[in-house]
């Protein structure tokens, strides 16, 4: 056995002792906890439970004050003592660490929103069934042991308000629990939720997880259109409400962001939609088309190619490539036709569509393959 194996496998005792001693169980169930591959840490290394207790006595809000323990299980300045079931205590914190773990943590100077409570309800989802109970004052600890940002709400309460990023809760918990209108896109999908799930259903199966989480650096993607989209939400025209109800679907996780009108279109064909609604896009992409030096025109869905050979006029066979692409109102076609017959070479692009023909022109000076639209009165 190696000196760190040794100085590990001595941590893991002492912890055990510790944790055997707070919550009256045996030596051997409390080591068997310290050593479950549930509780090793997944993305973050594992919160030992000498560390844990001790959070409950020196932390600024909720740590011990002269009077004793401030947190039970009820939750903050409950008065009721810690109810342990001496097997799976610890497993149970280690894994609602980690799943705080997955969430971006509120920037200094932002009010934490989310009520223990309700993270409480999200952790019995997300951990099931590897924890099916998790107690409001279970949560406070984890998060206090992971130094979140925590606050009391006004008028005092049981609960407290954690600081993870609002959004990526409301993405999870309406992901994981039942009843609740699922996401249709994935902007807020903490960056590890998919990692974290699959790590606690192997780990379950009793795997130790060697390959480490590692967060990638955000990158912010440029979007432009969308940030200008955005910004017309204060104009009073169908512009403005169009981007209203835009920018209400990115929050809600209704579909994603568009950061070209290439995107726009695209969400519009999947999201249900008025007419009015659809040409106020149109108009909103002609203005952002005239104002903005970054706007390119727009190229649409490619819905199938095919190519078929043919005869011929006397010099030989060819083929005709024909690619279909959705017009942007979505109920015609953009066609594409190129003819390679030798002797006989023509290239064309054409719109398939009334409603789009009368609204958009394909910008000149382009090759039949490199088409782009842009509507008729930018
Ligand atoms: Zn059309």
């Amino acid at each position: 056995m190696s000196t760190n194996n040794h100085e590990y496998r001595r941590d893991l005792q002492q912890d055990a002792r510790a944790w055997a001693r707070f919550t009256d169980t045996n030596y051997t169930a409390a080591l068997r906890q310290m050593t479950s591959p549930l509780a090793q840490g997944f993305l973050g290394a594992r919160v030992g439970a000498r560390d844990l207790i001790a959070v409950l006595e020196d932390h600024p809000l909720v740590g011990a004050d002269d009077d004793g323990p401030l947190l039970s299980d009820n939750g903050f300045y409950a008065d009721e003592p810690w109810v342990f079931n001496g097997k799976t205590d610890y497993i149970e914190l280690a894994m609602i660490i980690d799943m705080l773990r997955m969430f971006t943590p509120t920037p200094p100077g932002e009010e934490p929103e989310v009520s223990s409570y309700t993270l409480k309800h999200t952790a019995e989802s997300f951990l099931a069934p590897h924890c099916t109970y998790v107690s409001n004052g279970r949560m406070i600890w984890a998060a206090a042991a992971l130094d979140l940002p925590m606050v009391e709400p006004d008028g005092g309460s049981l609960n407290l308000l954690i600081g993870v990023a609002e959004r990526e809760h409301d993405y999870v918990s309406r992901t994981v629990r039942d009843g609740h209108r699922r996401p249709q896109a994935h902007h807020f999908r903490p960056e590890a939720f998919i990692y974290l799930t699959s790590a606690l259903d192997c780990a379950a199966a009793g795997e130790f997880i060697d390959s480490r989480w590692v967060q990638r650096t955000p990158v912010r993607e440029a979007a432009h259109f969308h940030d200008w989209l955005v910004l017309q939400s204060s104009r009073n025209d169908p512009i403005g409400d169009f981007a209203v109800d835009y920018t209400a679907g990115v929050h809600d996780s209704d579909h994603r962001a568009a950061r070209t009108p290439d995107e726009l279109l695209s969400i519009l064909y999947d999201v249900s939609h008025s007419p009015e609604a659809y040409d106020a896009a149109v108009r909103a992409i002609a203005d952002w088309m005239s104002t903005s030096p970054l706007a390119a025109p727009i190229r649409t869905d490619r819905l199938r190619s095919d190519s078929h050979d043919v005869a011929g006029w006397g010099a030989g066979a060819g083929t005709v490539e024909r690619d279909e692409f959705r017009c942007p109102c979505g109920d015609g076609a953009i066609i594409e036709e190129h003819e390679n017959v030798p002797g006989f070479r023509e290239h064309n692009v054409w719109l398939d569509c009334d409603k789009c023909r009368a609204e958009w022109r394909f910008v000149d000076g382009r090759s039949a393959r490199q088409w782009g639209l842009v509507p008729a009165t930018a």
